[in-house]
This record gives structure tokens, C-alpha cells and sequence, in this order.
């Protein structure tokens, strides 16, 4: 399929054409098995190899230690929030509270115990990452959101811990090298970056198990699902197959190192424009900006012009950058499968829109 309109939506997202080409190919008939692949048993040959390529491309890609198991698990990252809870929260969590999915992570732990705000950016309504905070050293862990989809700040580099670090990396997993050594767990949902909604990736070092004394309830417990060797339960089979096909993709495109160098001329590109036009103003503080969530508004003096850009903006082929209803204004989210040519079209709009307005 080839797009025809330029998707910046903040996820579910773009996906890459040739992922969705091959699960339509897979969907008639998958590998020679004269089914669809949502037809066959999750026991068969053919299933297993799938799971077994998916798994090994997350470990290449990632460079993920073999100490670590990766899972896919359903109910989203939504639903990781309960589980690192469940697996890991005994005396006390803590939690870096940098916008709303991270409200909602800490807010599971509270459900279950005593767990703090290590810091917290609600001040400014999350338009930045805080910064020179302590982490306590009593923690079971310390959860960090590095890419806050909402408000568009990330955290780009791997924080040191003293304590085990979780990661929810639901908008930026596969967009930039990560040290997965440095994390105990790194989670995410897939709909952003690796694939479509409904399946969540977990990476967990295996040793942060088993260390909580509550009763763990058999399908949020992730030592049952890694010794299932993630086949607990019927796993979301389409998902994991567009999955495969999306990081196929990627490692077919030149891999990690490849596309977050595509990834920060996007969001330069971006950015030097938001920067430039008169009519529009940034609204995450430079230093955190997210390279893949770019929040902006109209400038000063300009707001009554915000409805008559998004009409705009949609003439002109624009799909999803209205900003999340928290911040206001545009978000655009420039995911692996956005392309340089679809921020190139989104700059141009900026740019006549400014110039038939002023
Ligand atoms: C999208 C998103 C989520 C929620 O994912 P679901 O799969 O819908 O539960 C959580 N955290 C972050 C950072 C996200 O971007």
C-alpha cells in the first residue's frame, strides 16, 4: 500500500507500508500453511518460528543481554503499570512523575502500597524532565517514563540508578540505543514505535523476581509467563505478527543506530521550524524536547488562528496533530514510519500558512 495522506497521529500510528503489506499477505496465506495466520494453532511449527524470530530481533536490535526475557503480553502498557507493581513493590516504589501515563503507573503501585514521587514536573504543567533529584536508596525500584507521549519531553539518555530501574519506553522504545544493562524492567505498549495496540513488551531482568511476599494472581505474575516461555495463555497473535513484520522493517532499513539518526533530522526539521515561525511557539522546554512528540501552539497574538490551521492542515493531507486536550494546540508524532518527506509537507503547511496569514 502506498499512504496517501501524512499520519502524525500519537498512537496508534503509522506503521511501515511494507508491514502492513506482508500481514496482508499473511493473512491469506501464511507461510505455505494454506491459512491465515490468525487461523493456525499457536502450538503449530509455523507460530513457534514466528515468536522465536520476533524475540530474536528484539534481542539484536536492542542488544539485549542474555540475562534478560522478553515477553508480549496483552492489556497494553495500561496493564504493565499493575504488573510491576504486583512482581516488585514490597516496601516502597518511587516514581518520577513527568506527565499523565506516569500519574497512572504510580497510581497502580499506590493501589497495592507505599510508593513516592521522587519528583515531579505538575508544576509546569510537565513541559520539562526534573532534574537533580536523589534517588532514594531504600526503593524496591525507581519507575521513569522516558518519552512523556503527551507532553513531548523525554528523557534521551540512560539515568544511573541505586536501586532497580523500570522503564515505561511505550513512545521511544527501537527509535534510539538504549543500555538495557542499566534497567531491571523496560516495558511498553506496541502501538507506537513496534507495532498496533493491544500487546505490551516486557523486558525483564530475571533476578528482580520473586522477591515480594503477596500472592501474585497467575496472569500478572511475570515468572509464570517467562517459564511458559510467554505461551501461558494464547498470545495476541495478529499483533506479534505485525510486530515482526514492523521490526523486519527496521532491521531492513539499517537498525537502531540508523533510524534514530532519521529520527533526529525529523525532529530538528520540525523544531527549527516550530522555532522559526512567527505564528507558532514550542511549548516543552528546549533541553527535554521529545524527538518523537513535538508539542506547539498558536503564538502570541495569533491564538484565534488555531481552528483555521487544523482545517488547513487537513486540506493539505495532515492526519492527527491536534495536541492532546491537557496541553492544547498541535502535537505532531514523528514515529520510526514517519518519513522525512511527511515532516518536509507538514514544515511547507506551517510555512504558507504563515505566509497567506500575516
Ligand atoms: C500510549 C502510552 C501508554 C498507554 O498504552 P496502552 O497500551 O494504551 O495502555 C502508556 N505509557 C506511555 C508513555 C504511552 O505513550
Amino acid at each position: 500500500m502506498t499512504k496517501k495522506v501524512h499520519n502524525f497521529n500519537a498512537g496508534p500510528c503509522v506503521l511501515p507500508d511494507q508491514a502492513i503489506d506482508n500481514t496482508i499477505e499473511a493473512l491469506k496465506n501464511f507461510r505455505g500453511t494454506g491459512m491465515a495466520v490468525i487461523e493456525v494453532s499457536h502450538r503449530s511449527k509455523e507460530w513457534s518460528e514466528v515468536m522465536e524470530e520476533t524475540e530474536s530481533l528484539w534481542r539484536e536490535l536492542l542488544n539485549i543481554p542474555e540475562n534478560y526475557k522478553i515477553l508480549f503480553l496483552g492489556g497494553g502498557a495500561s496493564m504493565q503499570f499493575l504488573y510491576v507493581a504486583m512482581n516488585l513493590l514490597e516496601h516502597k516504589a518511587g516514581y518520577l512523575e513527568t506527565g499523565a501515563w506516569a500519574k497512572k503507573a504510580f497510581k497502580e503501585a499506590l493501589g497495592l502500597g507505599n510508593a513516592i514521587a521522587v519528583a515531579s514536573s505538575a508544576d509546569k504543567n510537565y513541559n520539562y524532565i526534573p532534574k537533580g533529584y536523589t534517588i532514594p536508596s531504600d526503593l524496591d525500584y525507581f519507575h521513569i517514563t522516558t518519552n512523556n507521549t503527551i507532553y513531548g519531553t523525554e528523557i534521551k539518555e540512560d539515568i544511573d540508578s541505586p536501586v532497580t530501574l523500570v522503564a515505561d519506553m511505550s513512545s521511544d522504545i527501537m527509535t534510539r540505543r538504549v543500555d538495557v544493562s542499566k534497567y531491571g524492567l523496560i516495558y511498553g505498549g506496541a502501538q507506537k514505535n513496534v507495532g498496533p495496540a493491544g500487546v505490551a513488551f516486557a523486558i525483564i531482568r530475571e533476578d528482580i523476581l520473586g522477591k515480594v511476599s503477596r500472592h501474585i494472581p497467575t496472569m500478572l505474575d511475570y515468572k509464570i509467563h517467562i517459564d511458559k516461555k510467554g505461551m501461558f495463555n494464547t498470545p495476541p497473535v495478529i499483533n506479534i505478527y505485525i510486530m515482526l513484520e514492523t521490526l523486519k522493517w527496521l532491521k531492513g532499513i539499517g537498525g537502531i543506530d540508523k533510524i534514530h539518526e532519521i529520527n533526529l533530522r525529523k525532529s530538528q526539521m520540525l523544531y527549527e521550524e516550530i522555532d522559526r515561525n512567527s505564528m507558532f511557539t514550542g511549548t516543552a522546554e528546549k533541553e527535554d524536547r521529545s524527538i518523537m512528540n513535538h508539542c506547539f501552539v498558536m503564538a502570541k497574538g495569533y491564538e484565534n488562528l488555531q481552528d483555521e490551521f487544523l482545517s488547513f492542515a487537513k486540506e493539505n493531507g495532515m492526519v492527527g496533530i491536534k495536541g492532546h486536550r491537557s496541553v492544547g494546540g498541535f502535537r505532531a508524532s514523528l514515529y520510526n514510519a514517519c518519513t522525512e518527506d511527511d515532516v518536509a509537507a507538514l514544515v511547507k503547511c506551517m510555512r504558507d500558512f504563515e505566509n497567506n496569514n500575516k
